[in-house]
């Protein structure tokens, strides 16, 4: 199919852009990799009346480190994720987390803002956001907002941006020092979109968790950090605290059946994740044989 018809316009500015927005509001999509876009347009899922697009703003694009935080822009594309030695000292997870990003040839025009607008649950990015703390810096003609990335993510395909405003930027506070972090996703072949995944960082002392931010993908309607987590923090990980805590998940999580998997395998996966995950960050493969 192809899409219908649209007018195009290329912005030259953010501040021409966020013109752009205010005039055409819901009727307007902006274009930045398109590769999410482009194949909705197509199918005729949407049918925006003008494509606003931002590829050749350059300031929306780059990494940059503002004291502890690195700043990146939202039309840095997951190949430059992916290499950036920034990003692979200050959120070691993000780097783990884009190689899983769909192919190549895909990383290489799609952005870190484009994905997180598209919102979609089987993402990595998103959860690596909440795991990671992000801030998401969006503007309008109006301002600029700051988001926390755990308030972004409202639905399906549905985020906290209002119609008339771009997502410019995203922020990575530093992570601790002795800061690890886990990161795997089942797929049914690299590079497709997860059936059920996972996303944490953590801190750990003395075979504890000081801090623990786990967060899925794929079994729920955005990023799930299920509150049955919590009881891992500041708690000595016996096989009895995981039995618990693997029921508290199992009747926590509320994951889709679709054609990839059902409701009933995904929550099991989630399982072999979380146990997985606590496994590997405390180095104690004991936990994940009990769980086999
Ligand atoms: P676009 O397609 O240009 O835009 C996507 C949406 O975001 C549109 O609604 C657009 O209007 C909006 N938007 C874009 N930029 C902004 C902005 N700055 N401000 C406000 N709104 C904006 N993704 C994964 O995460 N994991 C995968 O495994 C994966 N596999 C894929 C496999 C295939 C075959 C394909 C085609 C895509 C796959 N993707 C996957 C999606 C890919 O990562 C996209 O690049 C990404 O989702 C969208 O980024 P984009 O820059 O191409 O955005």
């Amino acid at each position: 199919m192809k899409a219908s018809a649209f007018a195009y316009a290329r912005a030259t500015s953010v501040g021409n852009a966020l013109e752009l927005l205010a005039a055409h509001g819901g009727k307007a999509k902006v274009l930045s990799g398109g590769q999410s876009l482009m194949p909705a347009m197509n199918l005729r899922l949407i049918s925006p009346e003008l494509i606003i697009d931002i590829g050749e703003i350059g300031e929306l694009r780059g990494i940059a480190r503002r004291g502890e935080m690195l700043s990146i822009g939202a039309l840095t594309r997951h190949v430059d994720l992916l290499k950036s030695p920034e990003i692979a000292v200050h959120s070691p997870l993000l780097t783990k987390a884009v190689a899983h990003v769909a192919h190549p040839a895909i990383r290489n025009r799609g952005t870190i803002g484009g994905n997180l607008a598209h919102a979609d649950p089987a993402s990595e990015l998103p959860a690596c956001m909440l795991a990671l703390d992000a801030t998401i810096v969006v503007r309008s003609q109006s301002g600029e907002r700051r988001i926390s990335a755990k308030d972004f993510f409202k639905g399906i395909y549905e985020t906290a941006l209002a119609a008339d405003e771009l997502l410019v930027a995203v922020e990575l506070p530093g992570a601790p020092k002795n800061a690890s972090c886990f990161f795997h996703e089942f797929a049914r072949r690299h590079g497709d979109y997860a059936i059920a995944g996972l996303a944490a960082q953590a801190t750990v002392k003395d075979g504890i968790f000081t801090d623990l931010r786990m967060v899925f993908f794929a079994v729920g309607d955005r990023p799930v950090w299920p509150n049955a987590v919590g009881k891992l923090v500041n708690a000595a990980i016996t096989p009895a605290l995981m039995v618990d805590i693997s029921a508290a998940l199992r009747e926590e999580l509320d994951p889709p059946t679709d054609q990839q998997a059902s409701s009933t395998m995904r929550r099991h996966l989630a399982k072999v994740l979380m146990t997985r995950c606590v496994s590997t960050l405390l180095g104690r493969p004991d936990l994940d044989a009990r769980a086999a």
